[in-house]
């Protein structure tokens, strides 16, 4: 999103906003957003989320402190949307409410930083979300690549991981984006992620789930968790972060949840401990609004019947406008291949486009987004992807 974007790449994307801003063309696209947008280039609230709020309203909660780990009807909620509502683990895992996703993130550092018996290493894909590693190198770890994007192909390069995940010393920490992998869009298939737990299984390594778009990638919900769900049937003993910032479009609520899969519910009862020893001095205890809207959601059926509707509706506009972007270029006579803009997941997009190339859209053409050739999908219309279908095929052919 754009508070992690800047954290790190600062100038580039505060740049684009701002320039986005001062720009006069009337034709102009920001495609460096990283929240959801809705076909007329509108911040979106959910039905859904504005019907829990009413009832958190109505309901005259009180203000108090919530506990450490939170609200209590949230964080389990969240757990089960994660790894199922009948897995197993539900009942040894220590499971505490965040400061959204980068707060869960931050917890997890801190818990491997002071009770991860290995390397106090952790390795992340190449890209990543470009906060992570800020987020991991706060908590006092050091922070590894490994190899994720093929460049050429512009896709996964599984061999380059697989290779990657053996060459590391046995229990290793790697980081995986659980579904709609950021900033690249391109995800293991799930014969892949099959291939990948096994790997994992036979390094001994610990794997960190970063799991910050279920729901929001496929429109399915428990698809999205194909990954998690996977690792846990292998029998790993996972760290999961969630965040529902996304897929319930409460950004600013700052609504998380951080797990970790214990031996059995005696060990996450002495994780539980732990967890509450780091958060009470980092923040005390968590706001309770957006957990209160979360927790309407996720524990009330019928509500979240239609909550899971408005994901999907979220998830299809998105794929829906991957699907306009290609058959506009290749109606305009592109010879390139872009089945990668289809094929991708996600809110962003990897165009494989070059920073001189990005620089003439930008310059000729008033269409905004980072040199990297990433575009927020979400930033894209009905309105306006002729437009932005027209400047790639000027400048790419
Ligand atoms: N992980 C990834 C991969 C993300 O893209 C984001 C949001 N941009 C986050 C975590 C965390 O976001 P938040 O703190 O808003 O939940």
């Amino acid at each position: 999103d754009s508070n992690g974007e800047r954290a790190s790449t600062s100038p580039a994307i505060l740049g684009i906003t701002e320039a986005f801003k001062a720009d006069s063309n009337e034709k102009k696209i920001n495609l460096g957003v990283g929240a959801y947008r809705d076909d007329a280039g509108k911040p979106y609230v959910l039905p859904s989320v504005r019907e829990a709020e009413k009832r958190v309203i109505e309901n005259k909660m009180n203000k108090e402190y919530a506990g450490i780990t939170g609200v209590p009807e949230f964080p389990s909620a969240a757990a089960k949307l994660a790894y199922g509502n009948d897995s197993p683990v539900l009942d040894k895992i220590a499971v505490t409410q965040t400061i959204s996703g980068t707060g869960a993130l931050r917890i997890g550092g801190e818990y491997l930083k002071r009770w991860y018996s290995g390397d106090k290493v952790i390795r992340i894909p190449t890209p990543s979300w470009a906060n992570h590693k800020a987020i991991f190198q706060d908590a006092g770890l050091t922070v590894e690549p490994y190899r994720y994007y093929n460049k050429d192909t512009i896709g996964l390069d599984f061999d380059g991981m697989v290779a990657d995940l053996k060459a590391a010393p046995p229990g290793s920490v790697f980081l995986f984006h659980a579904c709609a992998h950021n900033p690249t869009g391109v995800d293991p298939s799930p014969a892949q992620w099959k291939e990948l737990s096994r790997v994992c299984l036979e390094m001994n390594h610990l794997p960190f789930f970063d799991m910050a778009y279920q729901g929001f990638a496929s429109g399915d919900s428990d698809a999205d968790a194909f990954a998690v769900r996977q690792f846990i049937r292998d029998g790993h003993k996972i760290l999961l972060s969630q965040s529902f910032a996304k897929n319930m479009g409460l950004y600013g609520e700052r609504a998380g949840v951080f797990s970790v899969v214990g031996e059995d519910a005696e060990e996450a009862k002495r994780i539980d401990s732990q967890l509450k020893i780091i958060i009470r001095p980092m923040y005390s205890n968590p706001p309770i609004h957006g957990a209160r809207i979360a927790s309407q959601i996720l524990n009330d059926p019928k509500l979240y019947t239609q909550w899971q509707a408005e994901v999907k509706g979220m998830a299809d506009r998105i794929i829906t406008m991957r699907k306009l972007l290609r058959e506009k270029l290749e109606a305009l006579g592109s010879k390139h291949d872009w089945s990668h803009i289809t094929s991708q997941i996600g809110m962003f997009a990897y165009t494989g486009l070059k920073p001189e190339e990005v620089d003439k859209i930008t310059k000729n053409y008033s269409v905004y987004f980072t040199k990297d050739g990433r575009i927020s999908v979400s930033g894209i219309t009905s309105k306006n992807v002729d437009h932005l279908a027209e400047a790639i095929f000027q400048v790419k052919g």
